[in-house]
């Protein structure tokens, strides 16, 4: 029996399914990748092999593992004490930091995950427009709260073209009772979402959506989606909600916003902004803000809200983002490394696209065009993705897959040319193997 095996069947006489999170099972391998160690943009399993990481912690590494900037800004705020529950100097500047970064952002809250991030604002959405309906778009995903668990991962049915926008819960346990505040549109389909924003218009608290749809991949809005998304749901007093938990320092300090030139009423973002540590934060604009306890009524509270401890190392990766040329480096491996497995792929004639937007990539398989949204992603060969990605982990590059259609990857700075050359020839080893 292999080392995985052994730890994997330990784990699950504790750990329910053996894991901490669902997610956590890679589902091209069947079972969770054990790491012991992790350093700039490679991992080490149990017995020693490393692996380029091109999943970066689901995607809150973007600087590397351990990056000693965050780490010592860690070990400063322990030594402290790190006492939670109590407001210090850091949480402004990092507020402040936040305000100067993200377009959106006029005041702050801070959370401890994305799913509380969505949570919160959905809430506040409410409070603010007195209505309870949310439009959300398919296949987009905003954490694993009751509100929003519908209409993501795999369709009970398959989806088509003609088919009307999917409401299924992604999860037993939901209420049925919530769909009826749902309403649900495709990305990209500019003419369902004025249609559903003029029948539901009066209704709706909120639009949530991700701006680069990169829990599909890597998938753009349209010119004309996002701008009718803004202009209609202003026109109607409807809120927009940016979920850039994912989005947030991809592609640039201001995020997918700033990269759009289109700026929400709210906004989440997580993952990069704790620079690996769990700090997720949701704000907008501040009379929206001002509705929150103590100064309004609507209530967003934690113990663990703004630890010191995470908000040291949001601080310390906040300000590397922000260094001259962070983005230029982010911007040079991203095509670098995207060219580069299309061409690996083109090379052995294995159908698969590489598509990317800063530092977090798709790879879709055995489908021609660039996919506009999720049921063009439901197309894409899964079998063939799951060889590939067990191909890659063979030959020490790790891709995770979380179930579902496509999956998305990353990469972080940590990553030198050097590095992107090693990881190419062990994909192309890995495809040749297929
Ligand atoms: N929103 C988006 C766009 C995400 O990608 C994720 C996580 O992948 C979440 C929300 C939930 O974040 P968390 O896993 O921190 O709860």
């Amino acid at each position: 029996m292999s080392r995985i095996t052994e730890h994997y069947q330990r784990a699950r006489k504790s750990l329910a399914g053996g894991v901490s999170a669902s997610t956590r099972v890679n589902r091209a391998l069947g079972h969770p990748m054990y790491f012991s160690r992790a350093a700039g943009c490679q991992v080490w399993d149990f017995d020693g092999r490393d692996y380029y990481d091109l999943c970066c912690s689901h995607g809150a590494t973007l600087l590397g593992h351990g990056d000693e900037r965050i780490t010592r800004a860690v070990h400063e705020a322990i030594a402290a004490g790190a006492a939670c529950s109590y407001e210090n100097e850091t949480h402004a500047e990092l507020a402040e930091l936040l305000c100067d970064s993200i377009p959106a952002f006029e005041r702050v809250r801070f959370t401890g995950s994305g799913t509380e991030a969505t949570m919160h604002t959905i809430r506040l959405a409410r409070a603010f427009t007195g209505r309870t309906k949310l439009l959300k778009i398919e296949g987009h995903f905003h954490g694993y709260h009751d509100q929003v668990m519908f209409a993501i991962g795999s369709p009970p049915s398959p989806l088509t073209a003609e088919s009307a926008p999917g409401t299924w819960p992604a999860s037993s346990g939901m209420p049925a009772e919530l769909v009826e505040q749902l309403v649900v549109v495709p990305f990209n389909r500019t003419d369902l979402l004025a249609e559903a924003l003029a029948k539901y218009g009066d209704e709706l608290a909120a639009v949530i959506c991700e701006p680069v749809f990169y829990n599909a991949g890597c998938i753009l809005p349209s010119r004309e989606f996002i701008r009718v998304m803004r202009e209609e749901t202003r026109r109607r007093g409807v809120l927009l909600i940016f979920d850039e938990v994912q989005s947030a320092f991809r592609m640039g300090p201001g995020g997918a916003q700033a990269h759009l030139g289109i700026t929400p009423d709210l906004c989440t973002v997580g993952k990069a902004v704790g620079g690996t540590y769990p700090l997720s934060v949701f704000g907008g604009r501040a009379d929206i803000m001002a509705r929150l306890q103590p100064e309004g009524d609507c209530q967003h509270s934690g113990t663990y809200n703004g630890h010191p401890v995470v908000v040291a190392a949001a601080l310390a990766a906040l300000k590397a983002y922000l260094e001259p040329g962070f983005y230029e480096h982010v911007f040079a491996i991203a095509d670098r490394l995207y060219t580069g497995i299309n061409d690996v792929f083109d090379r052995y004639e294995l159908p698969g696209r590489a598509i990317g937007l800063g530092a977090r990539f798709g790879i879709y398989f055995g489908i021609d065009d660039q996919p506009q949204d999720f049921r063009d992603t439901l197309q894409h060969s899964r079998t063939l993705m799951l060889q590939f990605i067990r191909a890659a982990i063979e030959h020490g590059v790790y891709l995770h897959d979380y179930g579902g259609g496509a999956c998305h990857h990353g990469f972080c700075a940590a990553m030198t040319t050097a590095d992107v050359d090693q990881t190419l020839d062990r994909l192309a080893a890995a495809v040749q193997s297929m």
